[in-house]
C-alpha cells in the first residue's frame, strides 16, 4: 500500500505562519513538509540543531519560506524565544503543533527510574504546556488559528512498562481539552492527535519479536506512516475543520477498536 499522501488542498494554509515543535524528524518533519507543501511559512522547531536547518534548507529548496529554530521544549524560556522568533521573522504566529517527544525506557511503574519519569513527563506534558503558553498569546495577536498536540494512542489506551509516556500522553488530552474551552470563542481551535505505533526513529530500537508485537496491535496489520499522521493533523489546522474544538482524534490502524 502506498502510505505517502498525495497533497491535496495546495494553497490551503498560505499566509498562515507554523510552528512545529519536533519539526526535523518523524512524524513531525512529515508534517512540515505537508504545511509547506499547503503553502504555510514553516517554522522547523528542534532541539536537534543540524536536523531543524537541514529540515528547513529542504523545505526552502521546494519554494516555500521555511526557518529553522533551535529549542527544548522542556525549558520555558527557550520556548518563549522560539515563538518570538517566528513572530519577529514572520510577523505572525497562526498554527502550531506541539509534537516533540520521547520514548522513554521500558520499564514497570514498581522500578520506573525516577529521572526517566521527570524526563519523559517533561519532555511529553510540560513542554506541550511550556508550548501553549506561549503561543496562544501569539496566535491570539494574530487574529486567531489552530493548535493540535501531538497525543498517541496511549493518550486513551494504557501500556505495560510505559507509566510515563503513558501517563504525559493522557495528560496531553486532559489540557488540550482545558484548553479548546477556554479559547474557543476567541478563534483559537486546540485539538489532539494520537497515532497508533508509527514507523518513525522513536522506533529505531524496537526490531525483532518486539517490532512484530507493535505490528499485531494494529488490525490493518502494520504500523502507520508519518504521513498518515499529519495528513490528520493538517486537516485539524484547516479550515475544514472549523467547528472542532477540544477533541482526540485517533489515527491507529484500528488499534483501539478492539
Ligand atoms: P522522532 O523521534 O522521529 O521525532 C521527534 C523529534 O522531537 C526529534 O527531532 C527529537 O529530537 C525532537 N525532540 C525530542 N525532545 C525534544 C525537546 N526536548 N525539545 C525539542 N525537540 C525535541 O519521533 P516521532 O516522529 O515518532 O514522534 C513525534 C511525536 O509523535 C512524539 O510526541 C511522539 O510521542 C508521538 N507519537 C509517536 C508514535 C510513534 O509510534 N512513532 C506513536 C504515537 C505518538 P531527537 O531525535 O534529537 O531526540
Amino acid at each position: 500500500m502506498n502510505t505517502s499522501l498525495p497533497t491535496a488542498y495546495e494553497a490551503e494554509f498560505s499566509g498562515r505562519t507554523a510552528l512545529v515543535t519536533g519539526g526535523a524528524s518523524g512524524i513531525g518533519l512529515a508534517l512540515s513538509r505537508r504545511l509547506a507543501a499547503g503553502g504555510a511559512t514553516v517554522v522547523v522547531a528542534d532541539h536537534d540543531e543540524r536536523s531543524a536547518h537541514k529540515a528547513a534548507d529542504e523545505l526552502r529548496a521546494t519554494g516555500a519560506r521555511a526557518a529553522a529554530v533551535v529549542l527544548d521544549v522542556t525549558d520555558p524560556a527557550s520556548v518563549e524565544a522560539g515563538v518570538r522568533f517566528a513572530v519577529d521573522s514572520f510577523g505572525a504566529l497562526h498554527l502550531a503543533v506541539n509534537n516533540a517527544g520521547i520514548g522513554g525506557p521500558a520499564q514497570p511503574t514498581g522500578s520506573y527510574g525516577i529521572e526517566d519519569w521527570n524526563r519523559v513527563v517533561a519532555t511529553n506534558l510540560s513542554g506541550v504546556f511550556y508550548s501553549m503558553r506561549y503561543e496562544i498569546p501569539a496566535i491570539l495577536a494574530s487574529g486567531g488559528g489552530a493548535v493540535v498536540n501531538m497525543s498517541s494512542i496511549l493518550g486513551t489506551n494504557g501500556f505495560a512498562n510505559s507509566p510515563a509516556y503513558a501517563a504525559a500522553k493522557h495528560g496531553v488530552v486532559g489540557l488540550t481539552k482545558t484548553a479548546a474551552l477556554e479559547y474557543a470563542a476567541r478563534n483559537v481551535r486546540i485539538n489532539a492527535v494520537g497515532p497508533g505505533f508509527i514507523d518513525t526513529p522513536l522506533l529505531r530500537d524496537t526490531d525483532g519479536p518486539a517490532r512484530d508485537h507493535l505490528v499485531s496491535l494494529h488490525p490493518a496489520g502494520r504500523l502507520g506512516s508519518s504521513e498518515e499522521v499529519a495528513e490528520l493533523t493538517a486537516f485539524l489546522l484547516s479550515d475544514r475543520a472549523s467547528f472542532i474544538h477540544g477533541s482526540y482524534h485517533l489515527v491507529d490502524g484500528g488499534y483501539s477498536a478492539s
